[in-house]
C-alpha cells in the first residue's frame, strides 16, 4: 500500500533514512535552497513564472475550492502539529513577535506580555504598584483620557465601576462651567468644543 508507505517514511528522520553524514549535508543544502530567494534560485523570469503560478494555485485553493474545506483534522493530527510547533512560535520566536505589546485598536488600548499572558498595560502598572492582581470591578481611570498614557502618574484606580462612571460625569460638569466661564466654546461650524486659549 503505497500510502502506508510514504506516511513510515514520513515519520523517520533523514539520519534514519540517509545515514549521518548524507543527512546533515543534505540538510545544510536544503537550509541554504530555503535562504534564497525565487530570484536567486532560478533567475527573474523563472521565479516571476513561478511566483504566478503558485499565486493562481493559491486562489484556486480558496474557500470551499480547497480539498480541506470542511474537513478538521483528527485529534491525534492536532497532537502532533501541537507537538511539532511547542515553543517554537512562543513569545519573541513568533514572527508577529512585537515586543510584547501590541495595541487594541477596537478599544484604544495597549496590551503588555505579562508571564505568558497579555493583559492591559494600564491594568499592569496598577498591579505592579500595588504587588496584588486587581479585581474586575476594580476600573483603571486615565486622568488626561489619554488611554496610551499608562504613566503611573496618569493612572487612577477606582473603588468600583460607579465611581469610574461618577468621575467622567464629573469631568463633564467641569467642562460645561467652563463653557460658561468662556474657556470653553461651541464651534456651530464644526459642531464641537474648542478651548479658547
Ligand atoms: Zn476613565
Amino acid at each position: 500500500m503505497p500510502m502506508k508507505k510514504c506516511r513510515s517514511t514520513l515519520n523517520k528522520t533523514y539520519e534514519e533514512i540517509y545515514g549521518k553524514n548524507k543527512a546533515k549535508q543534505m540538510k545544510k543544502q536544503r537550509s541554504q535552497c530555503w535562504k534564497k530567494s525565487y530570484e536567486e534560485r532560478w533567475g527573474t523570469n523563472i521565479a516571476a513564472n513561478a511566483k504566478q503560478k503558485l499565486s493562481e494555485y493559491g486562489k484556486k485553493r480558496i474557500g470551499n475550492k480547497n480539498p480541506f474545506y470542511g474537513k478538521k483534522h483528527s485529534q491525534q493530527t492536532k497532537n502532533q502539529i501541537s507537538k511539532l510547533r511547542a515553543g517554537k512560535y512562543a513569545g519573541s520566536l513568533n514572527p508577529n513577535w512585537h515586543g510584547g505589546r501590541f495595541l487594541d485598536k477596537k478599544h484604544g488600548y495597549n496590551y503588555v506580555r505579562i508571564g505568558n499572558k497579555y493583559q492591559y498595560e494600564h491594568r499592569a502598572q496598577i498591579e505592579k504598584a500595588l504587588g496584588r492582581p486587581l479585581e474586575k470591578n476594580e476600573p483603571v481611570h486615565h486622568i488626561d483620557g489619554n488611554k496610551l498614557n499608562n504613566n503611573i502618574a496618569n493612572l487612577y484606580l477606582c473603588n468600583n465601576r460607579r465611581e469610574h462612571r461618577k468621575i467622567h460625569m464629573q469631568l463633564e460638569r467641569l467642562a460645561l462651567k467652563l463653557v460658561r466661564l468662556g474657556m470653553i466654546r461651541f464651534n456651530k461650524n464644526i459642531g464641537e468644543y474648542e478651548a479658547i486659549i
